[in-house]
């Protein structure tokens, strides 16, 4: 059992003191990796008098968390936070790339994960990246006005995909549409993020926020936590791995002459 109250260093030690565990592997097993258990986490974090809200709705200087998961690897790990999150009553927001190489929500599968999130009560919405439009005010126009349509859900905040310095500091909204790097959302309140498979600037409960319950912006990515590893690195490797099956699948299941090569490639 991990606890959040120690810090990473701490964890490792007792990682290693601790006895060999065997955890099954699945593609929907918990994780009991160096984050911990996500439903833990987030306990601890109710634990500690916390409410979830969207991000209008964070205003108050103490006890809200405004929980965001930016989608940019794979819809069926935002598909298992979300149902973590529907059981335990908490509600996140979800940013879903549009313009993605490494997912499609207009594929059948992704497409109706997105919706499942949608129904769990969950706010879904556009992750934008703003660096692949000459106009990227016209650019989030297009990918609203496409999302609205295809998931019938109104959207009233994005978040930027790998915003570059100029975009952490665009302070305005972007065709009148709020994004998470305003000041109000990335400045005003504490902000964490496990980008890169890692908490850069310590645990989150080790900060002083966290101990004084003053509201926070947690960007948690559930890619790092979906699956098992020591390390970002050694998960990125088993998904990798796993995507890589899914593919030769695809081909096959699409063309018959790769059935031949299937077993060679
Ligand atoms: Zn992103």
């Amino acid at each position: 059992m991990v606890n959040f109250l120690l810090s990473q260093s701490q964890q490792a030690v007792q990682a290693t003191e601790a006895a060999p565990q065997v955890i099954k592997q699945t593609p929907f097993s918990p994780s009991h990796s160096r984050f911990g258990c996500y439903e833990e986490f987030l306990q601890t974090c109710l634990e500690q008098g916390y409410q979830f809200c969207t991000f209008p709705e964070l205003r108050e200087p103490k006890h809200q968390i405004a929980l965001r998961h930016d989608i940019d690897f794979d819809t069926n790990f935002a598909l298992q936070s979300a149902t973590i999150e529907r059981q335990m009553g908490i509600k996140a927001t979800y940013f879903f790339l549009l313009r993605s190489s490494l997912y499609n929500i207009f594929s059948p599968q992704d497409f109706e994960n997105v919706q499942l999130i949608r129904d769990m009560g969950h706010t879904i919405t556009v992750h934008f990246d703003p660096s692949i439009y000459p106009d990227f005010h016209r650019g989030l126009q297009q990918e609203v006005a496409l999302f609205r349509e295809i998931f019938n859900a109104e959207v009233g905040i994005v978040s930027l995909h790998r915003p570059n310095a100029f975009f952490q500091e665009y302070d305005a909204p972007i065709y009148g549409i709020e994004h998470t790097y305003q000041s109000k959302y990335f400045r005003d309140v504490k902000y964490i993020s496990d980008s890169t498979g890692v908490w850069r600037f310590g645990h989150p409960f080790d900060t002083p926020e966290f101990k004084q319950q003053k509201s926070l912006h947690i960007l948690i990515h559930p890619i790092w936590w979906m699956l098992d590893g020591e390390s970002n690195v050694e998960k990125l490797r088993q998904y990798y791995s796993r995507r890589v099956d899914a593919l030769k699948a695809d081909f096959s299941n699409n063309c018959i002459p790769f059935r031949k090569l299937n077993g060679h490639v």
